[in-house]
């Protein structure tokens, strides 16, 4: 057996979680100063042509995953919702229309995530377990948000991006599964950071996976896979694998850069790290972890 095959099936070993965060070219977190959240119903749709790309394309790997999905994108989509369940997939809650959590109040967050849930559950028929914030967006300033989580029923949060980065980030939580609350089973699965240098880098997908080689993401996959034996959170939006996309020219030259660049290859090189790595839903392999969570010292949410 080549050294190169022995790799790979240890790599294998491990079932790392691949998820969509379901929304529209024109709802990221880097445009909202501006397009206008009223203007959202005069812009063109291209959310479910692209789902539908990515459907096929997990359908050719056979993986499955969680499309975190915007309560306004169901609301409009509903036939796409059902596929996306029909493919075998999970479809979980990305918030109604993408506002941060750290920028709700506690009763905000609770009407916010209440809503959303009820557009996804009617549009799909399945009950919803999962969370991702937008932008990541639950940090040490939102107590509160997993206790809300929590007392809806919620089996798991994946919303954390462990780590200093200018739009989001919470760099005191842990890298891996932790129970943010001392009295819930709720789960928090943080997104991938590797180890370099003894820093963490954000290694989960986004614009790091989009700009940079793949042979970085390969890295750092197997870095999280062998060194420290656990799954890696991987993620990517639909408007992602858009190069036609409309062009927003009056946002800043930095968040042109980092929304832009490479559009063309990304469908290529995640057909490469679907079929590279073994892939599946949020939903079980948060249930996987739960059983092996980082231990608190103390409730780091409180
Ligand atoms: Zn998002």
């Amino acid at each position: 057996m080549e050294a190169s095959d022995t790799e790979k099936i240890t790599s294998r070993q491990i079932v790392n979680g691949l998820s969509v965060d379901v929304e529209d070219w024109f709802q990221v977190g880097a445009f909202e100063n501006v397009i206008k959240r009223d203007d959202w119903d005069s812009l063109s749709l291209r959310v479910e042509d692209n789902v539908s790309r990515i459907l096929d394309l997990f359908a050719a790997a056979d993986v499955t995953a969680t499309f975190f999905t915007l309560g306004w994108v169901a609301k409009r989509n509903s036939a796409l919702m059902r596929r996306i369940v029909e493919a075998g997939h999970e479809l979980a809650s990305h918030g109604y229309d993408h506002a941060r959590v750290f920028k709700f109040t506690r009763s905000e967050f609770a009407e916010d995530i209440t809503t959303a849930r009820k557009v996804l559950e009617d549009a799909a028929g399945v009950r919803i377990t999962g969370y991702r914030a937008p932008s990541f967006s639950i940090d040490s300033r939102t107590p509160w948000a997993y206790m809300e989580l929590a007392e809806q029923g919620y089996a798991y949060s994946s919303s954390v991006a462990p780590i200093a980065h200018d739009h989001y980030g919470w760099k005191e939580a842990p890298r891996f599964a932790f129970k943010p609350l001392p009295w819930s089973d709720l789960v928090e699965i943080p997104v991938t950071t590797a180890m370099f240098g003894g820093k963490r880098l954000a290694a989960g997908g986004g614009g790091f996976f989009r700009v940079l080689p793949y042979a970085f993401s390969r890295w750092a996959i197997r870095q999280v896979n062998r060194t420290d034996k656990r799954p890696a959170v991987f993620y990517f939006h639909p408007w992602e694998i858009d190069p036609k996309q409309p062009r927003v020219g009056n946002a800043p030259m930095r968040s042109r850069l980092r929304h832009y660049t490479n559009l063309d290859k990304m469908a290529a090189k995640l057909g490469d790290l679907v079929h590279e790595f073994a892939w599946g839903r949020m939903d079980m392999l948060a249930h996987r972890e739960a059983q092996n969570p980082v231990e608190m010292s103390t409730d780091i949410a409180a």
